[in-house]
């Protein structure tokens, strides 16, 4: 039987160490606001290419609000507006957009672009492109599309044996946004032991937002008896948060949707349990972990700061265009009238 001073101190033991930063990146916000301000703009219906990020709860809001969301371009009516989505597009998915005469708004994360740009000057120079990624994300498709005769995907270092080049002297490697940093450069460092001219990306191809969220769930995994990651099950970055948790020594870890997710039996024995989330993940998902936490005891929430955030990028051209023709704001805001995601930070 547990007496009062065992419960007291089984309680004060109970804590939370909550990653910063965590959540919405700059691109996820930006291609959240550009549908809720299409819709705003243009009223509902908007198509949107795919999920606009990977986030259920995102899309299934935007869903509410007149979003309707396809998977491929002939799926829009002709001439209907199209949002395409963070993860990025292949060239070939702009031309299908103009053959069927669509508005399109290109929610692009300026950091996919930024790759996609360095595929094509790669592919301009004739190098044979090793793009480290995962098969078949969407953002791996769209900047594959860039250049598919030059591109070959490398999906971890496991399949670095099975890559072949024209030349060897004459590789490059890329990499999708939102990969693990340290299973990219075993990937690397296995590629470059089968070819050794093998050159650099111009800058880091893995985002700020992803690095960044990883380094904070290093820094406090090792205290973690549990992680609960807060984000979806496509979402790659989230889904790397658990195993860099695992690697880096919390006893459990998680990927949940919602609080409700989270298996009671999960906290049994758990002291210190590590709260993330991913870059597509709205705050007011996090603070419903928090509660549910708080309601179970573990309501001492310590912050674990890895690095500061500031980065926002404006809205795409063609809505900032429409906005601003329409006397409406063409910031990173809201005019008031919309029941927005954003607004559940
Ligand atoms: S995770 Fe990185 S690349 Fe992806 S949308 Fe966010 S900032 Fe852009």
């Amino acid at each position: 039987m547990t007496s009062p001073q065992d419960s007291t101190t089984d309680q004060a033991a109970k804590r939370v160490l909550l990653a910063a930063p965590r959540g919405y990146c700059a691109g996820v916000d930006r291609a959240v606001v550009t549908v809720e301000k299409a819709l705003e703009l243009y009223g509902p219906p908007v198509y949107v290419r795919k999920e606009i990020v990977h986030n259920k709860h995102v899309v299934t809001t935007l869903e509410k609000s007149g979003a309707i969301f396809v998977d491929e371009t002939d799926q829009v009516p002709e001439g209907a507006t199209v949002v395409f989505s963070a993860h990025g597009v292949a060239p070939v998915v702009h031309e299908e957009a103009r053959a069927l005469s669509l508005k399109t708004i290109d929610a692009t994360c300026p950091l996919v672009t930024k790759v996609h740009r360095e595929a094509v000057r790669f592919a301009n120079d004739d190098y044979d492109i090793l793009l480290i990624g995962h098969e078949g994300h969407e953002e791996v498709v769209g900047t594959s599309g860039e250049a598919p005769e030059h591109i070959t995907l490398v999906d971890g270092p496991d399949d670095v044996a099975n890559v072949t080049v024209r030349d060897p002297d004459k590789v490059v490697w890329l990499s999708q946004t939102t990969l693990s940093v340290d299973e990219t450069m075993e990937t690397v460092r296995r590629l470059r032991e089968r070819f050794p001219s093998l050159q650099d990306p111009p800058s880091d191809d893995i985002c700020y937002a992803t690095q960044n969220r990883q380094l904070a769930v290093k820094q406090m995994a090792a205290e973690c008896d549990l992680m609960i990651v807060v984000g979806s099950r496509n979402s790659s970055n989230s889904v790397r948060l658990v195993e860099v948790a695992l690697e880096h020594g919390a006893r459990g870890g998680h990927l949940v949707d919602y609080a409700d997710e989270i298996d009671e039996a999960w906290l049994e024995g758990v002291s210190t349990v590590g709260v993330t989330s991913g870059a597509s993940v709205p705050e007011v998902l996090v603070r419903g972990v928090l509660e549910f936490l708080a309601e179970r005891g573990y309501a001492d929430v310590r912050p674990v700061v890895a690095a500061e955030e500031s980065l926002t990028f404006s809205l795409p051209n063609e809505i900032r265009r429409d906005l601003k023709a329409a006397g409406m704001s063409d910031k990173m805001t809201h005019d008031g009238s919309f029941a927005s995601t954003s607004s559940l930070h």
